[in-house]
C-alpha cells in the first residue's frame, strides 16, 4: 500500500460551514480532540453565501413573536411533514444560538433602540431574521472561525500547541467513511486536493456537515462543493436518507446572462418591498394564493402595501408566500407566455424604495447585478426565475443528538433531513446550522464518553478506499465533465420543479446508464491539483443522490412543498403520514425507497394549532387524536 498520511482524533467534523464549525466548537468545548475537514478553503463554505439572515423568535421588532409562533410557521412551511421534535428544538433554541454568536463577536444590524434587528421573510409571521445587511452568512462564518481561533489560542496557552484540540484540514475531500467489523464508525478516508496525497483519519465519531446537492442540476444557486458528498457517504456507510424528493427551487435566481444563470437573488428584496410583475406589468402573485393560506395573505395591492408600515392591521403581501408557492407561480407565468425577455419575470424594487435605501439595505444585490448583468437595480427591475437552491432531504437523525442509525455517525445542517419537512422557510437554515451543529458536537462527545473501546478500521477497508480513489487515474476513460453535464440536464428537465411519472421513469433509466458510464470515466494527468480527477470521484455521489431523489419523487403520488407532480396536483393527508426513506448497498447499488410512518405530534404541540387549519393537512384518524388531546 502506498504512503498514506495518518491522523487520530476523537471527533472528525466533515465540513466547515455553519453546521460544521458549530459542531467542532461544541466537541472541543466538551474536551474532545477535533478535526475539521473541508474540501474548499477554510472560510469558503456555502454558508458564506447566505444573504437574508438567521430566523430566531427573539421578538426584537415585534414582541408578539415567540417560539410557538416560529414553530407553527416552520410546520406550515414544511406542510406538516417536518420532524416536529426538530422543529420544536429549533424554534426554542435559535434565539440563544444567535445571542451566543453575538457574544462571540458577530456584528448584527441594530434596531433604533439598539437590539439585534430582524427582517421580514417569506412564511414568517413576524420580522424574524437577524441579519447583517445581505451578508449574514459571511458574518456568521467570520464569527465562528474567530471562535475556533480563540479556542486554539487557549489551547496554545495550556498545551503549547495551537492544534492540540482543533486542527483544520483545508482542501481535503473525504471519499469514504470507515467502519469496524461490528459496523461502528472507525475513521474517514480521503485525499488532499492540492497534492493528491491520501489521508486516513482514525476516529470513533464523524459529524457530517457537508451541505447540499445542487450541482446535480444545471440551474442552481449552489457552488462547486455541493455534490451531495455527505448524503452519499452516509448512504454508503449504511445510514438512511429521508425526504429526498423535496428539493427547494428558490423563486428568484438570476436568469441573465447565461454564464450566471441560477445565482441567487435574495428573498430580502421581496421582504424589503420588492414586487413581482409579469410582461403585462401585472403583480401576478395575487392570483396564486393557495386555499390553505387564503386568510393570511392580502388580496389587494393596497392592503399588501399597507402591511409594510402596519403589520398588525393588514395581511402579508403574496410575494412573501413560502418559496415553493412563489416558484411555481413564476413557472406558470413564464409557461403562459407572460415572462420577461430572458425567460423569467420582473422583480422590481426600483419603483418601491429610494435608490439610497436600496444601496444601503441590499448592497450585495446592487453590486451583483451591476457587475454580472450591467443592471442598476435602483433604476430598473431585475429578471428572475426559479433555481435549484436547497435540499430538504438528508440523513435521518435523532432530533436531540443528531445521531444517524450507524453508531458513531452524526449529521447536521443541510446534509441532515427532517427539520424542514417538504419545504424550508428562508432564514431557517442558518439557525438550523447553529442549533443542530451544537447538538451534533454534543452528541458526538457523549457517544465517545460511552464507548468501552475505540473501533478500529480493518486494513482491507482502507485498501478498498484507496483503490477506489486512485481508479480514475489508472484508466484513460471518458471525460467526466460530459457525464456530469448530462446528469445535470437530466435532473433539471425530468426531475425539476414540475414532475411527471413518465419523465421520472425516463430520468431513472438515464441515471442508470450514466452510472454505467461513470464506472469508465478517467482523468489524464497526475494527482497534483487535478479537477478532472476530483470530478470523477464526485460523480459517484451525485449519481447516487440523484437516483434517491428520482426514486422518492416517483414514489410520492401527491404534490407537497418542494415536490410538485403534474399527474398528482393535490396534497393528500394520507401521504403526509408517510415518509420515504432511502437506503443502498455499500457499493452504491440497490438503491431502495421504503415508506415509514410519520410519528404523531406530541399533544402539547399539536394543540398549538387551530382545528380548522389542521383538518386541511391531517387524516380523520389524526384529527380524532387531536380531539382527544384538546379534551
Ligand atoms: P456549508 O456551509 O455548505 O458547508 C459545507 C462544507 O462541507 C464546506 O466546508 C465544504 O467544503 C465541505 N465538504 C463538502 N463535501 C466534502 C467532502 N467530501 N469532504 C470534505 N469536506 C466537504 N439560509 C438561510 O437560513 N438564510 C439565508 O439568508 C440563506 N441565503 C442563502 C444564499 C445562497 C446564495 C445560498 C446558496 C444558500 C442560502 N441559504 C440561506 C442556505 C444556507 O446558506 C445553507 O443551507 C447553509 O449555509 C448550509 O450550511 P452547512 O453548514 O450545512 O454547509
Amino acid at each position: 500500500m502506498m504512503d498514506i498520511e495518518r491522523h487520530e482524533f476523537d471527533v472528525v467534523v466533515i465540513g466547515a460551514g455553519g453546521a460544521g464549525l458549530r459542531a467542532a466548537i461544541e466537541a472541543r468545548q466538551q474536551g474532545k480532540k477535533t478535526a475539521i475537514v473541508c474540501k474548499s478553503l477554510f472560510g469558503k463554505a456555502h454558508t458564506v453565501m447566505a444573504e437574508g439572515g438567521a430566523a430566531a423568535a427573539m421578538g426584537n421588532v415585534n414582541p408578539a413573536d415567540n417560539w410557538q409562533v416560529h414553530f407553527r410557521d416552520t410546520m406550515r412551511g414544511g406542510k406538516f411533514l417536518n420532524n416536529w421534535r426538530m422543529a420544536e428544538l429549533h424554534a426554542k433554541e435559535a434565539p440563544d444560538r444567535v445571542w451566543e454568536l453575538e457574544a462571540w463577536g458577530a456584528l448584527f444590524d441594530r434596531t433604533k433602540d439598539g437590539k439585534i434587528s430582524q427582517r421580514n421573510f417569506g412564511g414568517h409571521e413576524y420580522p424574524r431574521l437577524a441579519h447583517v445587511g445581505d451578508r449574514t452568512g459571511l458574518e456568521m462564518i467570520r464569527t465562528l472561525q474567530q471562535r475556533v481561533v480563540a479556542l486554539q489560542q487557549e489551547d496554545y496557552a495550556v498545551h503549547g500547541d495551537y492544534e492540540a484540540y482543533i486542527k483544520v484540514f483545508a482542501e481535503c475531500t473525504i471519499t469514504r467513511l470507515l467502519k469496524d467489523d461490528e459496523g461502528a464508525i472507525a475513521g474517514a478516508f480521503g485525499y488532499r486536493r492540492e497534492t493528491g496525497r491520501l489521508l486516513r483519519i482514525d476516529t470513533p465519531a464523524v459529524v457530517l456537515a457537508t451541505g447540499g446537492i445542487g450541482k446535480s442540476y444545471v440551474v442552481t444557486s449552489n457552488s462547486w462543493e455541493y455534490t451531495g458528498d455527505g448524503h452519499a457517504l452516509a448512504l454508503l456507510a449504511g445510514a438512511k436518507l429521508i425526504n429526498m424528493e423535496f428539493i427547494q427551487f428558490h423563486p428568484t435566481g438570476m436568469v441573465w446572462p447565461p454564464s450566471v444563470r441560477g445565482i441567487l437573488v435574495t428573498e430580502s428584496v421581496r421582504g424589503d418591498g420588492g414586487v413581482l410583475r409579469n410582461s403585462e406589468g401585472k403583480r401576478f402573485m395575487f392570483d396564486y394564493i393557495p386555499e390553505v393560506f387564503k386568510d393570511k395573505y392580502a388580496t389587494t395591492e393596497e392592503e399588501a402595501d399597507r402591511w409594510y408600515t402596519d403589520q398588525a392591521g393588514n395581511r402579508r403581501p403574496p410575494e412573501l408566500l413560502p418559496r415553493d408557492e412563489v416558484a411555481r407561480a413564476i413557472n406558470s407565468e413564464v409557461k403562459a407566455g407572460r415572462g420577461s425577455p430572458q425567460g423569467g419575470v420582473f422583480l422590481d424594487v426600483s419603483s418601491r424604495l429610494p435608490a439610497e435605501e436600496i444601496r444601503r439595505r441590499l448592497p450585495s444585490m446592487h453590486h451583483q447585478f451591476k457587475e454580472l448583468a450591467d443592471v442598476d437595480i435602483t433604476a430598473e427591475p431585475m429578471q428572475v426565475g426559479p433555481t435549484c437552491h436547497y435540499v430538504m432531504g438528508g440523513v435521518e437523525v435523532d432530533a436531540d443528538t443528531a445521531a444517524a442509525s450507524v453508531p458513531g455517525l452524526f449529521a447536521a445542517g443541510e446534509v441532515s433531513g427532517g427539520m424542514h419537512g417538504s419545504n424550508r422557510l428562508g432564514g431557517n437554515s442558518l439557525s438550523d446550522l447553529l442549533v443542530f451543529g451544537r447538538r451534533a458536537g454534543a452528541g458526538a462527545a457523549a457517544y465517545i464518553d460511552g464507548l468501552e473501546r475505540r473501533p478500529v478500521a480493518p486494513e482491507d477497508a482502507v485498501a478498498a478506499a484507496q483503490a477506489e480513489v486512485l481508479a480514475p487515474l489508472e484508466r484513460p476513460g471518458e471525460n467526466p465533465y460530459e457525464v456530469h453535464h448530462e446528469l445535470q440536464r437530466t435532473m433539471n428537465e425530468l426531475v425539476g420543479i414540475i414532475r411527471k411519472a413518465g419523465e421520472m421513469t425516463e430520468a431513472l433509466s438515464a441515471v442508470e446508464k450514466l452510472r454505467e458510464r461513470a464506472k469508465g470515466v478517467g482523468a489524464a494527468g497526475s494527482r497534483i491539483y487535478n479537477p478532472g480527477w476530483h470530478l470523477c470521484l464526485d460523480l459517484r455521489n451525485m449519481l447516487l443522490v440523484s437516483e434517491c431523489v428520482a426514486r422518492a419523487a416517483l414514489a410520492r403520488q401527491e404534490s407537497r412543498g418542494g415536490h410538485t407532480r403534474d399527474d398528482y396536483p393535490d396534497m393528500t393527508p394520507e401521504w403526509r403520514r408517510r415518509l420515504l426513506v432511502c437506503s443502498a448497498a455499500p457499493d452504491g447499488t440497490a438503491v431502495n425507497v421504503q415508506e415509514q410512518p410519520q410519528p404523531s405530534m406530541r399533544a402539547d404541540l399539536i394543540t398549538l394549532f387551530e382545528r380548522g387549519e389542521l383538518s386541511k393537512y391531517l387524516t380523520d384518524e389524526e384529527m380524532a387524536e387531536y380531539d382527544l388531546a384538546v379534551k
